[in-house]
């Protein structure tokens, strides 16, 4: 559908602006989430429809939906694009996109992985290495030196900031930086921050990845991946591996997707303020042993969070004396949910040590997703639940 509204690609604005241009005016990253990717043309529906099909009629330019994308996908990807600042390729998870990434990599080449990190990265990671297909690094997230020091040998530096579930951040700007003095690619996993919070492609990152089951959906409901990079040599390679893998999402969670979009801003701002309170609150329980929130000043990392984000996020973690009394804290919870995940409008926690990949983490680290119940609601919820912290 080549006549979506024209917020295609963009220069974003400042550091936490992003959008499209009107009457050359920048557009704000709130209202570019609202407008781009619709439909231009008159009488059309203000939302791209849902388009069920896997091939298409001769002579319109597209044939086949793997191959040639879904007008479905490309209103999603025309709005993440605009939003980043970059060309976005839809995927059918977040690890699909993440995949798509590490498969540009020539065979023996060697890509630095944050040690805190998302699971299923140093897992896919863990598992190209073990089949020879890819060296890698382990790199402490948080520390710069380190990360300069990948940069001589590593074909590709992978960041994740905020990291899950640790939330430790990494100096996006210096990193990027070093990585471009030695020519490396460097790709950012930005699904904590979302495209609202934090822009890697403005900084210099070469591709940024978005798991938008988590908060660019923000229900719950979906499964969906994207990359997002201001290269078109690259993003025609991503799409070629989409074509190649055939991880392609399906057109229904497109469709939402793009509908969790329009409400991310407001979802964002206010999921970011209930974080606070929360993290504030936790920090002054004496069960909690410690809390780890980006927009805390209690974060290690909390001068740099206020530099390279815009607010701390909707995520949290907080550590109790030891893995069974976070266990019964999560068993104790009634209106937050204890399940796994992250970025919906429900609020929902888990221990992450009980993850064979997060075996690494504290075994006390509750893993908090901050949703749009009331606060105080929320408070008195965990606070009950905490009670349950010492064994009766
Ligand atoms: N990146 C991060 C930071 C995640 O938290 C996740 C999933 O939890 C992923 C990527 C993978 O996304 P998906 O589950 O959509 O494959």
């Amino acid at each position: 559908m080549s006549g979506n509204t024209g917020f295609g690609v963009v220069s974003p604005r400042g550091t936490g602006g992003a959008g499209g241009v009107m009457s050359g005016r920048m557009l704000s990253a709130r209202t570019v989430a609202v407008a781009a990717g619709r439909p231009a043309e008159p009488g059309a529906p203000l939302n791209t429809p849902l388009v069920p099909a896997s091939a298409f009629a001769h002579g319109g330019g597209r044939e086949y939906a793997r191959d040639d994308g879904s007008p479905t996908w490309q209103a999603l990807e025309q709005a993440v694009g605009a939003l980043e600042g970059g060309h976005a390729t839809a995927f059918a998870s977040g690890m699909a996109a993440i995949a798509a990434v590490l498969g540009l990599l020539p065979a023996g080449a060697t890509v630095a992985v944050p040690t805190f990190s998302y699971a299923g990265l140093r897992e896919l990671a863990g598992h190209a290495s073990g089949t020879g297909r890819l060296r890698v690094i382990m790199v402490d997230p948080g520390h710069t030196a380190a990360w300069r020091q990948a940069a001589e040998r590593a074909d590709l530096l992978w960041l994740e900031s905020p990291a899950n579930p640790t939330l430790d951040l990494t100096d996006l700007r210096a990193v990027i930086a070093g990585a471009r003095e030695t020519g490396r690619l460097v790709a950012v996993d930005n699904t904590f921050a979302t495209p609202l919070g934090q822009q890697p492609l403005a900084l210099g990152a070469g591709i940024v990845v978005h798991s938008a089951t988590k908060a660019i959906g923000g229900h719950s409901d979906l499964l969906l991946g994207l990359t997002v990079t201001a290269d078109a040599g690259l993003a025609g390679q991503l799409t070629a591996e989409r074509m190649r893998s055939g991880a392609t999402p399906g057109v229904l969670e497109a469709w939402l997707a793009l509908r969790g979009l329009r409400t991310l801003p407001v979802r964002l701002a206010e999921a970011t303020r209930t974080a606070g309170i929360l993290a504030g609150m936790l920090a002054a329980h004496p069960a909690v042993t410690r809390v780890r929130y980006p927009g805390h000043p209690s974060h290690p990392q909390a001068a740099l969070a206020r530099a390279q984000m815009r607010g701390g996020g909707t995520v949290l973690a907080f550590e109790l004396a030891d893995g069974h009394a976070a266990d019964r804290v999560c068993h104790a919870v009634r209106l937050v949910r204890h399940a796994t995940s992250l970025g919906g409008v429900e609020t929902t926690m888990e221990r992450r040590q009980r993850l064979a990949g997060d075996a690494h983490v504290p075994a006390g680290l509750i893993r908090l997703s901050v949703g749009l119940e009331d606060p105080g609601d929320l408070w008195d919820d965990l606070e009950q639940a905490l009670g349950h912290a010492q064994r009766a």
